[in-house]
């Protein structure tokens, strides 16, 4: 028997037992997919707040989590980087981003770093990962702990108890059938692998009224992206959207004309209308199990993960999940 089962072998699932068990908990890992087949798994992973209100809980998430992979960067953990990022802007006047606060060295662009159809911009530098390397890692780090990892599909929450008495659900998507969230919906991405012809820097435009566009390198690739398409299940690249995408990222930056294309993958990202759900559940249906709820994280689940397995862990605590 376990302390705490935790449901979700993504990024949320595995920073929360990891947490758990720093905390001291004996965590069992249960998920339907290996960590390596999740959206996670397929995250552009940038730390960036993407299309996420700017409430103070998700600022405090968003800043422990820039903290700690920065912490982790410094120490070499594989695949994470800080990365200087541009993001364009072209409207006037430019959107105030919320987020900066909890980044350090965010400045404006000067008007002899902008072209048009530019009209400003921000420089800043950021935790990005490769998560084909660093999911990983973190299983690594949870099995050398003790932890568990059993591959099962529940069908309810409460099954999680044959493991432990306290369960963190952290299924991301999963979640709408296992808890009825009808507020929980897919917000599809698409993006493509390219070869990287020496870039080093980061670059977004939100404002390109064709579709968001980023270019994010990596050590031997490059992330083009992207879209987000409400409600869309299919997760089978669209040869027409990767066409478009890679015309937008070419526009922005020519040198990708000749990258060779290595690969095309999808996502849906949970997207949960009113936030992430991240709370002791108060109605247990059963009575008997003690349920947190750390599920929704849109598109920014490796943003918010690290603070938000903070707050699960002392949720679960609270809950008696430690010995
Ligand atoms: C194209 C794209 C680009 C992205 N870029 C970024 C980015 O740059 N920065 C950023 O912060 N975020 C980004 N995201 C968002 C990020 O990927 C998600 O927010 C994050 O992966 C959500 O993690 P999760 O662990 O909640 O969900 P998932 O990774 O989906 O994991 C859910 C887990 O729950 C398990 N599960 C579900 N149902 C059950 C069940 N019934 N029984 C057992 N197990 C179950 C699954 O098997 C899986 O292991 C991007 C997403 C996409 C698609």
């Amino acid at each position: 028997m376990f302390d705490v089962a935790v449901v979700g072998g993504g990024v949320i699932g595995l920073t929360s037992a990891l947490r758990l068990q720093q905390a001291g908990a004996r965590v069992v890992l249960v998920t339907a997919e290996p960590p390596g087949s999740t959206t996670s798994s397929v995250a552009a992973a940038v730390w960036y707040p993407t299309r996420t209100p700017g409430q103070p809980r998700v600022l405090d998430w968003a800043t422990r989590t820039f903290d700690e992979l920065a912490r982790q960067a410094a120490d070499g953990v594989p695949g994470v980087v800080m990365r200087p990022t541009r993001m364009l802007q072209r409207a006037e006047p430019p959107a105030v981003q919320w987020w900066t606060a909890a980044v350090p060295d965010v400045r404006r662009l000067g008007a002899d770093e902008i072209r048009a159809p530019y009209t400003a911009g921000l420089a800043f530098t950021v935790p990005s990962v490769e998560m084909p390397r660093y999911l990983p890692w973190l299983q690594e780090q949870f099995t050398a702990a003790g932890g568990t990892l059993v591959l099962r599909r529940i069908n309810r929450l409460d099954q999680a108890t044959v493991w432990a008495p306290v369960v963190v659900n952290a299924t991301g998507l999963g979640a709408r059938a296992l808890c009825g969230d009808s507020r929980l919906r897919p917000v599809r991405g698409q993006l493509l692998l390219v070869g990287n012809p020496g870039l080093h820097v980061s670059l977004r435009d939100e404002d390109d009224t064709d579709g968001y566009t980023y270019i994010h390198p990596r050590s031997t690739d490059v992330v083009l992206g992207g879209t987000f398409e409400d409600d869309r299940w299919d997760t089978v690249p669209c040869p027409d959207t990767a066409r478009a995408i890679l015309r937008r990222c070419t526009a922005l930056l020519p040198e990708l004309a000749d990258a060779p294309v290595i690969g095309h993958r999808v996502g849906l990202r949970p997207h949960r209308s009113g936030g992430v759900r991240l709370e002791a559940d108060p109605h247990v249906p059963d009575g008997a199990t003690r349920l947190v709820h750390n599920y929704g994280h849109g598109g920014a689940g490796v943003t918010l993960a690290w603070g938000c397995a903070d707050a699960a862990t002392a949720l679960a605590l609270a809950l008696g999940g430690d010995r």
